[in-house]
Formats: C-alpha cells, structure tokens, sequence
C-alpha cells in the first residue's frame, strides 16, 4: 500500500498581518506530503523543482518518510513560486505573484515502483496534468482525492471539468465552489458541483470549518477557535494530507469513515496555521495529534434528549 502525492513543491513568499518571509519552501505537495508522513510511512511523491532548490529542504521531506524519487530536479529552471497576502481577517488573501516556472512544462513522471499505489492524492496543479498522472496509472487506486483552486478555474476551466469526473473525492473552499457553480449558496452549489460528476465534496470555510457532501448527505466538521493565527498558507494541502493520509492508514473509504478523515484533516490544518510556512509541520509527535483530535471532539460533542 502506498500514497501518491502530486502537486507543486514551491518557493512561498508570504505576508500576514504578524509578520512577512522572503522565498521559504512551500508547495501544495509539500504541505500534502509531510501532514500525510503523520499517519503513513509509505508516501510517494510526484513533483518538479528548479536547480534553485535547496538540497536541505529535499532531505527534510525524506527525513519524513517522503519517497522522492519522483521529484524531479531541472537544474537550468526555477521553481514555481507563489507569494500572497492575507488580509486582517486571515481568513481572505490575494494573490500577489505566480511564477508557474518548472510548473508551465511538468510532465509527471511515475517511476515503475510507484504503480503499487492505493491512494491517490491530486494536489494543486493543472488539472490536466493532474489527469495525465490518473492515466499513467496502470491500476487505478481505490481513493482518489483531488483539490484545485481558482487560477485553475479562471485559465483552465475545460480540463478542471474533464478531470474531477475521474476522481472520487474533490476538495474546494468556499469561495472556489461558488465559482465553480455560479450559486452563492454552499447547498445548492455541491448540488451543481455534484451533477458535474463529482460523488463527493468537501467545502472548506476556513475558520468557519468544512462540509462533506456525499449523495444526499452532508456531514460538517467545525474548525477548532485558535488564540492566533499566525498563517493560513497550506491549510487547505495540510488538511488535505491529514484527510487521505488517516484514510490510507485505516484502509477504509466509506463515508463514515470520510468523516472521521474530515476531522484529522482539520485538527492538522489547525496546527499548521499556528506557525509560519511548514514549520509547525516539521516536527510534531503522536500526542501532539491526539490531542489536537481530542479538543475536535470535545468541541463538539454534546448530548441531547428529545422531549
Ligand atoms: P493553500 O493555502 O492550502 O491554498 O495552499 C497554498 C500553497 O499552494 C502554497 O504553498 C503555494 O505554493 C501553492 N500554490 C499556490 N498557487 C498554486 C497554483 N496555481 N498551482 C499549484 N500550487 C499553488
């Protein structure tokens, strides 16, 4: 059993209202990869870099248990590179800069030991190259998860639609839904959403949770009240990687079982946003997720007896 990741692995250059970083690693893979190495040793990922790329931060993703042997290195290029905004509410940014760079000509190379793979992990990227890495598979995994995001939307609407029909679960924000579906309500946006051929849905709101949509059932997970938060970036890839990584750890993809994925997802999300970048993903402990899992439950859990 394996868990391929595929995505960018980029430069971040980010600004928040507690402070501001030159070039430090980031990357939807990056996030999906080292949240995921917190519930499976066996994860395979699939990746571009320039020959700008420090060495260290390859060996940091190896030292998680991150098989790189697909990351590709071409040393004459440079990295994607992403920088961003939030705005006072955290909960909104722009986007500044976005160098596709190694990213406008990524063929996602699948070494041959990568074929072993059960799980299936679309991080951000052109949905067409996102759908060529579901074809080069020679057996499709028993869980796909793919996320994207508006620059997709906006410059590559076509392939988006042709590949989340392949795939079995699509993850979104709010705002990305609503771009999707043309509706303002959540609702009635998975509904159109759905009809394009997704079975389910999460909705991520940010601090305001996320939603899982399967059929006609919908299943909502709160995100945890934080003191400070210190910076949003990778939340959405972080929440990712604990989602599929909890699921390719119990090898169960029902929907019950999507819940409780719904639930690691956030509790890593909510430790991601306390520091900046990766940094608080580097080096927690077992504890340290359990008991971020134990206030998710204690937040919500409450019993009631109907009159
Ligand atoms: P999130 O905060 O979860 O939306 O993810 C932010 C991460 O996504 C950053 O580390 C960026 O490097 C990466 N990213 C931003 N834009 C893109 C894009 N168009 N394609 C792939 N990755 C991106």
């Amino acid at each position: 059993m394996s868990l391929l990741v595929v995505g960018s692995v980029a430069f971040d250059a980010i600004e928040t209202p507690f402070g501001k970083t030159d070039k430090i690693i980031g990357g939807a893979a990056t996030y999906i990869s080292l949240s995921s190495s917190y519930f499976t040793k066996n994860v395979k990922l699939v990746a571009v870099v320039g020959g700008d790329f420090a060495k260290s931060d390859i060996e940091m993703l190896q030292k998680h248990g991150v098989n790189t042997e697909g990351l590709q290195i071409k040393e004459n290029e440079k990295s994607f590179f992403w920088s961003g905004k939030y705005h006072n509410d955290m909960n909104s940014r722009d986007t500044l800069v976005t160098e596709l760079n190694v990213l406008g000509t990524f063929d996602p190379i699948l070494p041959e030991s990568y074929q072993d793979c059960e799980y299936l992990m679309l991080g951000n990227l052109a949905p067409a190259v996102q759908k060529t890495v579901i074809e080069r598979l020679k057996k499709r995994p028993k869980l796909i998860v793919m996320d994207t995001m508006n620059f997709w939307m906006e410059i590559a609407m076509p392939d988006l639609l042709e590949t989340i029909k392949l795939v079995d679960v699509l993850s979104i924000n709010d705002e990305e839904a609503r771009q999707l579906s043309g509706e303002y309500s959540l609702v009635k946006a998975a509904k159109k959403i759905m009809e394009l051929g997704v079975k389910t849905l999460i909705i991520k709101k940010g601090e305001h949770g996320a939603l899982l949509f399967h059929k006609d059932q919908i299943f909502f997970a709160p995100a945890l009240p934080l003191e400070e938060v210190f910076d949003p970036t990778g939340a959405g890839d972080t929440f990712a990687g604990g989602f599929i990584g909890y699921i390719a750890k119990t090898k169960d993809v029902s929907f019950d079982n999507m819940k409780r994925a719904l639930i690691y997802g956030s509790a890593m999300a909510s430790l991601c946003v306390e520091k900046f970048g990766t940094e608080r993903l580097l080096d927690l402990s077992q504890d340290d997720v359990n008991s971020r899992v134990q206030e998710f439950i204690d937040l919500a859990q409450f019993e009631i007896k109907l009159a």
